[in-house]
């Protein structure tokens, strides 16, 4: 059965979060209940500096979470961004995140599934491989030189099941 995701704040931060880096939560803050937001006075609230400040609202920006016009100052002579927070925009988010979270664990189910009881571990933890990256390095970590061992992955396959069914029931 498919149940309808509920939308906790819990769940809207985890995928802020995901989607656009925890340091912008203080960004959405500031933003969520205000329109039309010069750049400068976000940075200024915020206590971040201005190009921080543009880096976070271009990650809005490409998740659709802000949009922006850009005015010439007339004093200034140069163009200023104003923001508003696209609130309606996190439920079709969250739905996003989810899907693409699922399609991640599945796109790692196949891949330990396809190499089943081959992957091969660096003893300090440096690398993970298949088989035939192993096989490529004559089976030394590309990093500190040990040799790698052959790992039992049935856990790691367990495991990933047992996560995708848990975000399966949600739609
Ligand atoms: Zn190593």
């Amino acid at each position: 059965m498919v149940k309808k995701i509920r939308l906790t704040n819990k769940l809207i931060q985890e995928t802020l979060i995901e989607a656009v880096g925890e340091d912008t939560l203080v960004v959405i803050d500031f933003l969520k209940n205000r329109k039309n937001i010069s750049e400068f006075v976000i940075g200024e609230k915020i206590n971040v500096e201005i190009h921080q400040v543009r880096n976070m609202l271009y990650r809005l920006h490409q998740r659709h979470l802000a949009t922006y016009k850009r005015k010439k100052d007339s004093k200034k002579g140069y163009y200023i961004s104003y923001w508003t927070f696209n609130k309606k925009r996190i439920k079709d988010l969250v739905l996003e995140i989810h899907r693409e979270k699922l399609l991640t664990l599945r796109e790692r189910l196949v891949r330990e599934e396809q190499n089943k009881g081959c992957f091969f571990l660096c003893s300090n933890a440096c690398a993970r491989l298949d088989f035939d990256q192993s096989s490529e390095l004559d089976f030394r970590c590309p990093e500190c030189g040990s040799l790698l061992q052959q790992q039992d992955n049935e856990r790691t396959i367990e495991h990933l099941k047992q996560k995708i069914k848990e975000l399966e029931i949600f739609a």
